[in-house]
């Protein structure tokens, strides 16, 4: 079979034509200066085919310097398209810079076609390679599939440019003329054409991903304050309440709501209500990491979903905002204040009963006097005075009428503090490994004794009890391990050590068993 070269041409020349009137009809030159940018390339693609097909027939000059040179503006247009669709501006000497210096050189060769192939196959595959690498950089922010295919088209042209080059260099004169009918050229001309449809419909798909994007978080945004809305928590929630049960990682939730807000509408109307709103979602942003979830409940009241974040950096957290809000001065000098509430998911919690946690919370904030943070179901104290400061505190209620039992625990909650502090203090990670491993056998020792105790006092559940121990020593040594390799942070292994072993399971599941000493 062979396949005829200007009949190629003829496909290009329609397949880019079709591309152009298509993608061109649906642009609209001020919404989409990228698609423009674009349809120019494809038109120009075009015109370069067309004088590809006349050669013999046009005069040299147009149907060699003038069409290699629209074929790299073509490219520059592509990449100009790219650059704007990333917003990224790109310096004029990478768009001008190829089809100028082709031009240039291309005046000099008219009478060696071997040469000419060379430069212009060196100049428009750098044109595809810088592309390329422009496209792979930006892959984190460049979502969906649309840039493979843009990626594979670049690929496609850049190998059939590399073979052709190494053809002429290998056979300098196998290609006797651009319609000169050999496999390398055949491979060229077909792999040119699918690589304009590549490119094409992934930039277009790249286009409508990231409008598809735009539409969708657009839906998860509250319209005041630009903040998420309760769509977005509740696609994100139950994925941290997963992550919780497969890999132990914490996670909370802060409830923050506004107080007296009424007042504020009340005294300085509606609109300075709806200006204090959006300033108090900056205070708040302006405390949280970009990887926590602040989002508009409804009216006046916000939660944040605090991904890897335990009651250890949690509770600092939502005094941190408290305080940020109280310190702020709202629009026309207002003074407003948050009362919030605290919820540290648990591994038995659906996003309901944690919400529902972190709703008592607040509720037990605002009838404690408001401009308050109240930690649900934690039996420690929070001391307000001394910002960024948490610490176990002792409970009479704590006490199980066993002295070596109370005694034990006393002094766990103590050493736990110490670890708490040192962490607090950036002390160095060897001497928080070994207050870590130290603690982890105070804890071991003092599950042995307790064993013994209830043993002896008859607990029905000694066996299970028996193996939560067992687990959570366990537990807390890998985290140990992986901490001391760097592959868990401080925060994580203190939240396991501080709040599941010694407040959960010593002040919580212990009390189970107090009732038979
Ligand atoms: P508390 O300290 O008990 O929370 O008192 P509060 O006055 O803040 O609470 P209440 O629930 O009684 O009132 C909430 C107010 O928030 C009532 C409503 O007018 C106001 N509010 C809710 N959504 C908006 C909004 O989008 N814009 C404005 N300006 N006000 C809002
Ligand atoms: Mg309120
Ligand atoms: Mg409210």
């Amino acid at each position: 079979m062979t396949i005829h070269i200007p009949t190629i041409f003829l496909i290009i020349i329609a397949t880019a034509g079709t591309l152009t009137l298509s993608v061109g009809s649906v642009t609209r030159a001020k919404e989409h200066k990228e698609l423009l940018l674009w349809t120019i390339g494809l038109a120009l693609h075009t015109l370069v085919y067309v004088l590809f097909f006349l050669r013999g027939q046009a005069p040299e000059f147009i149907s060699v310097l003038v069409a290699n040179t629209a074929l790299s503006a073509s490219y520059s247009f592509f990449t100009a398209a790219i650059g704007e669709f990333l917003h990224r501006q790109i310096f004029k000497v990478v768009l001008v810079g190829p089809p100028l210096v082709l031009a240039i050189i291309f005046s000099f060769l008219m009478d060696d076609i071997s040469a000419r192939i060379i430069v212009s196959g060196l100049v428009f595959s750098s044109q595809c390679a810088w592309v390329l690498s422009f496209l792979m950089n930006r892959k984190r922010i460049v979502s969906g599939r649309g840039k493979y295919l843009v990626v594979a088209g670049l690929t496609v042209i850049i190998v059939v440019l590399s073979a052709r080059i190494l053809s002429v260099m290998i056979k300098p004169n196998d290609i006797s003329s651009m319609l000169h009918q050999t496999p390398i050229q055949v491979a060229t001309f077909f792999g040119a054409f699918m690589s304009l449809i590549l490119m094409s419909n992934g930039f277009v798909l790249m286009i409508k991903e990231r409008a598809d994007e735009h539409i969708l978080q657009m839906a998860m945004k509250d319209r005041l304050t630009g903040v998420w809305n309760r769509v977005r928590l509740e696609e994100e929630a139950p994925q941290e309440i997963a992550r919780l049960e497969r890999y132990g990682h914490p996670t909370s939730l802060l409830m923050v709501d506004l107080d007296h807000f009424k007042q504020v509408n009340d005294q300085y109307g509606h609109a300075t209500g709806d200006l204090v709103l959006k300033e108090f979602c900056a205070v708040v942003q302006s405390c949280i990491r970009t990887t926590d979830i602040l989002a508009r409940w409804g009216g006046e009241e916000f939660v944040v979903l605090l991904p890897n974040s335990g009651f250890v950096n949690a509770a600092p957290l939502a005094e941190r905002i408290r305080a940020a809000v109280e310190k702020h001065e709202f629009p026309y000098g207002l003074r407003v204040t948050a009362s919030i509430g605290l919820a540290i998911c648990q591994p038995s919690d659906s996003w309901s009963s944690w919400l529902d946690r972190a709703d008592q919370a607040l509720y037990r904030a605002k009838s404690t006097g408001r401009n308050r943070v109240e930690v649900e179901n934690a039996p420690t104290e929070f001391d307000t005075s001394k910002t960024n400061i948490v610490q176990l505190v002792w409970r009479p209620a704590y006490e199980s009428g066993n002295a070596v039992i109370d005694t034990q625990h006393r002094a766990l909650l103590e050493h736990s503090n110490i670890l708490l502090q040192a962490i607090l203090d950036n002390r160095e990670k060897s001497e928080i490994s070994q207050l870590v491993d130290c603690l982890i056998s105070d804890i071991e020792q003092h599950f042995k004794d307790e064993e013994a105790i209830f043993q002896k006092a008859g607990y029905s559940d000694c066996k299970h009890h028996i193996e939560l121990h067992e687990k959570l020593i366990d537990r807390a040594r890998r985290l140990s391990d992986h901490f001391f390799n760097g592959q868990v942070r401080d925060s994580e292994l203190l939240h396991f050590i501080m709040y599941e072993m010694v407040t959960q399971h010593i002040l919580i599941e212990d009390r189970k068993y107090f009732s038979m000493l």
